[in-house]
């Protein structure tokens, strides 16, 4: 192996998000607009062979961990087909899946067949009111089969992605713990994070993850933090003390863990990301449609991580949101 992937704060890469889509089925306000989304061309995202060249040449850098992300990752055609390919290459040991499920049900034995073994399903509410009104579509029900589609196939320790948005998901807290309770789910709760394609995020529309643990503790039982959690996973992780499984919060804005940042990302069109919220990116499609060597890409991934700002800056005055919405650089 080579030398490992470190930034100039001594903060060690081994996990990459891969966006496969920048295309949505529904429209959550917090991510996409009602209408008018600009999809690139499906000449800019890059193919199968190029996210596999990416992968290969990441593996020896240290990178160990993917997760296939979006726009929504179902509507790539023939996604188990990209799965079977990445966690064929030698070093990758673990690929997980964000998906909205809505097209679950079709597709989850397939993907499950593929060797994913890892899901994140993101829905925030079980009420279809509520459903639509977040996501401006009528497609709880297909998210519900998809989940059970999950779960038949053989998927365990699936985690459900609620995003934690005031005035809206507080009556979802108590049934959204309940159901994965129930279930063997662990809820994760993140908090609403300026990257909405309309600009809609305000610091009074965060539901802290402190408001949350109080409600959950009250509500359901009693949380207390997992002493032995892994410091560099973004959600802090909490566990019921009745034993009725764990609950995980993404802080990003009332407690930021960009000190932990162990991932980079690469956008559906192939430019790589040092941080979600990144204003500069790296092109790397044009190395990969060339005959540019693995050295090359090596260099580009290493000149763009040793860039790595300290983190975001969402709470000081200056924070800038990046010109790209959540859709579109892959969550
Ligand atoms: N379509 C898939 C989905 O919704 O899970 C994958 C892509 S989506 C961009 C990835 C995750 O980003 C979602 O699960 C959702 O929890 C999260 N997300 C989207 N917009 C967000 C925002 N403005 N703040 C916080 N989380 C957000
Ligand atoms: Fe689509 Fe996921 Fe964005 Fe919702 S959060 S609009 S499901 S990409």
């Amino acid at each position: 192996m080579i030398a490992p992937l470190i930034d100039s704060f001594g903060r060690v890469h081994d996990n990459l998000r891969i966006s496969v889509t920048d295309r949505c089925n529904i429209r959550c306000f917090y991510c996409m607009p009602e209408e008018g989304a600009q999809y690139m061309d499906r000449a800019e995202i890059l193919t199968f062979e190029e996210i596999e060249r990416f992968v290969r040449a990441a593996v020896p850098l240290g990178i160990t961990k993917l997760r296939l992300t979006g726009g929504e990752p179902l509507l790539r055609r023939d996604l188990p087909l990209l799965i079977e390919r990445l966690a064929a290459i030698p070093g990758i040991r673990d690929i997980a899946l964000t998906t909205n499920a809505v097209l679950l049900g079709k597709h989850a034995a397939d993907l499950y067949g593929a060797g994913l073994r890892r899901l994140n399903i993101h829905l925030d509410t079980l009420d279809r009111a509520r459903f639509e009104q977040i996501t401006r579509r009528d497609d709880l029900t297909k998210v519900l089969a998809g989940i059970d589609a999950a779960v038949d196939a053989g998927f365990e320790n699936i985690k459900l992605n609620i995003v934690a948005v005031k005035g809206l998901v507080e009556p979802d807290i108590v049934p959204m713990a309940l159901y994965c309770r129930e279930r063997g789910f662990e809820p994760r709760y993140i908090e609403f994070m300026p990257l909405d394609a309309q600009s809609l995020w305000g610091r009074s529309r965060v539901l802290t993850a402190d408001e949350i643990i109080a409600v959950v503790s009250r509500e359901v039982a009693p949380l207390r933090a997992v002493p032995d959690a892994d410091p560099r996973a973004p959600a802090t992780e909490y566990e019921y003390s009745d034993g009725g499984g764990r609950v995980g919060f993404i802080a990003s804005v009332s407690k930021p863990f960009c000190m932990n940042c162990n991932r980079i990302r690469l956008t559906s069109d192939g430019k790589l990301r040092y941080c979600l919220f990144a204003i500069e990116e790296t092109d790397v499609r044009g190395l990969l449609r060339s005959d540019a060597s693995n050295e090359e890409i090596v260099a580009v991934i290493r000149g763009n991580v040793a860039a790595k700002w300290v983190g975001h800056e969402i709470n000081s005055p200056q924070f800038v949101a990046p010109p790209r919405p959540m859709y579109s650089i892959g969550g």
